[in-house]
């Protein structure tokens, strides 16, 4: 079974931001409007994330027994882009940050069946519920918002 599965950690440690136009449907953007916040002048966020203990509404999970992501096929980029460790042959820091805030052991390549180079274009093993953490790989839930732009 994929680890992310049995995880869900990261989905409540970071907080989820990215372009608004993800939400946008006449610009090609799938992720439900009405699951994300504003965040500033050109970013949404993830309901959910933008808290001082941060958990996404699309999170249906419980940590380190089970974890989907509700709306898997169409969550934001920064979901995609960020991997489980060594799914793709390095480790992730917010992967193992998250995963060591919930007691869970950082994943290693034993984890996986295949372990890809780095930079790899292959495809997944299979499809993660990996948050993008705002590309800030600092696990601290955040203790203000930031200035609109
Ligand atoms: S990416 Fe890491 S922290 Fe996030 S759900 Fe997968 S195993 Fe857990
Ligand atoms: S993968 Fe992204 S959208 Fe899905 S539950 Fe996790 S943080 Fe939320």
């Amino acid at each position: 079974m994929h680890p992310c599965l049995t995880c869900g950690a990261c989905c409540t440690m970071y907080r989820v931001g990215f372009h608004w136009s993800e939400a946008e449907p006449e610009l090609g953007g799938v992720v439900p409007r009405e699951l994300t916040e504003v965040l500033d002048g050109h970013r949404l966020a993830m309901k959910g994330t933008w808290a001082k203990t941060p958990r996404c509404i699309a999170l249906d999970a419980e940590i380190g027994t089970y974890s989907r992501c509700s709306i898997h096929p169409v969550r934001p980029s920064v979901c995609r882009d960020v991997p489980a460790s060594w799914e793709h042959g390095a480790p992730s820091p917010q992967c193992d940050k998250a995963r060591a805030a919930y007691g869970l052991p950082v994943l290693t390549a034993a984890d996986w069946p295949v372990v890809q180079a780095p930079g790899s274009d292959a495809a997944p093993a299979n499809e993660p519920v990996a948050p993008e953490l705002d590309h800030d790989d600092d696990p601290s839930p955040p203790t203000r918002p930031p200035l609109a732009a």
